[in-house]
């Protein structure tokens, strides 16, 4: 495995002019959003707000140093988590759903920020000796955070970033990201339409979802760490193991094996039947150890071999972190 230290690639992008162009044409798609695969077409520069329930300010939820993260992003001093409202999947055993499950509070929410907000926030986890900033359900503000980074980089931002999506991208949208996210951090779900369809408010999105971690996966590889063990660049899958559901991880382990063997996966067990999951069987329940177990076996047969393995400070982290629903 290659192990090196390497400048985030949005340096250059910045001083070669095209961060700000990025951010110029990400902007242009709020008029008639298109921005991820639901594409409500709403202009929501004029306050209309599409299923995420965004306008034109990203509004921040909370953020700070995360150490419930994946050992390549927590490091000694956390990774840095900027959590936003709104969500294009609207999961219904979301255990975020007081954050992502939002009505109508578009840009006068006290939550809403202005692009200098944002870049404050930046650089204040970076100050506080984050090793990367962590974009939390980032999809529907991709304009507001490509917005903010100039003005963070210009005030000296310089570790990596990380775009921690439910995997519902558009390549469209992703091309605008090439060369400025490091690394890529999609959790995927499902691999059927019915399934998705059920849980979800994306029955594409397994279609849609294998499309944009092969687009992760062009542009950023296989996940690179440095010398000391941290993310630099790469993609990281997420599987949250769902009860009764082993099928579907079996067909996204041999998604991502037959991306690269090498690939870097985090299998979750930490299901819980939240929000609206206790209507729908057999997402009712939590997962059994039997079904962890078998994802982990389904890993080893489909030859992953890079899983990320939990640790003493990870399984605290679960135990004493905020409620799971
Ligand atoms: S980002 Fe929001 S408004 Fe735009 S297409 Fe997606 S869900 Fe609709």
């Amino acid at each position: 495995m290659a192990k090196t230290r390497k400048e985030p690639g949005y340096l250059k992008l910045h001083q070669g002019g095209i961060l700000l162009q990025r951010a110029e044409a990400a902007r242009g798609l709020l008029t008639d959003c298109r921005l991820c695969p639901h594409g409500c077409g709403v202009c929501r520069l004029h306050g209309k707000l599409g299923l995420c329930r965004t306008g034109a300010r990203a509004r921040v939820a909370s953020y700070g140093p995360h150490f419930g993260e994946e050992a390549p992003l927590v490091g000694t001093h956390g990774s840095g988590a900027i959590f936003f409202e709104g969500c294009t999947l609207l999961c219904v055993f979301c255990q975020n759903h007081d954050i992502s499950h939002i009505d109508k509070r578009g840009d006068d929410s006290p939550r809403a920020v202005t692009d200098r907000e944002l870049a404050e926030i930046m650089l204040k986890l970076q100050e506080q000796g984050c090793h990367n900033i962590n974009f939390v359900t980032p999809t529907h503000v991709v304009p507001q955070i490509l917005a903010a980074l100039p003005r963070a980089v210009e005030r000296g931002l310089r570790v990596p970033l990380v775009y921690n999506s439910g995997g519902y991208d558009s390549r469209e949208t992703l091309k605008l990201l090439d060369g400025i996210i490091d690394i890529y951090m999609p959790d995927c779900k499902f691999m059927t339409p019915e399934t998705a369809g059920r849980y979800t408010r994306a029955p594409d999105y397994p279609e849609i979802m294998q499309r944009a971690v092969r687009e992760m996966h062009r542009q950023t590889g296989d996940l690179v760490l440095d010398d000391t063990g941290l993310a630099v660049r790469g993609l990281l899958a997420r599987h949250l193991v769902m009860p009764g559901h082993l099928d579907e991880t079996d067909r996204i382990l041999a998604f991502l094996a037959g991306l690269s063997k090498e690939s870097y996966v985090n299998i979750m067990e930490q299901y819980r039947p939240c929000h609206r999951a206790t209507g729908y069987p057999p997402i009712n329940r939590p997962v059994s150890r039997e079904e962890y177990s078998g994802a982990l076996d389904l890993a080893a047969r489909h030859r992953l071999r890079r899983l990320e393995l939990r640790d003493w400070r990870q399984l605290l982290n679960r135990l004493f972190s905020r409620s799971e629903c």
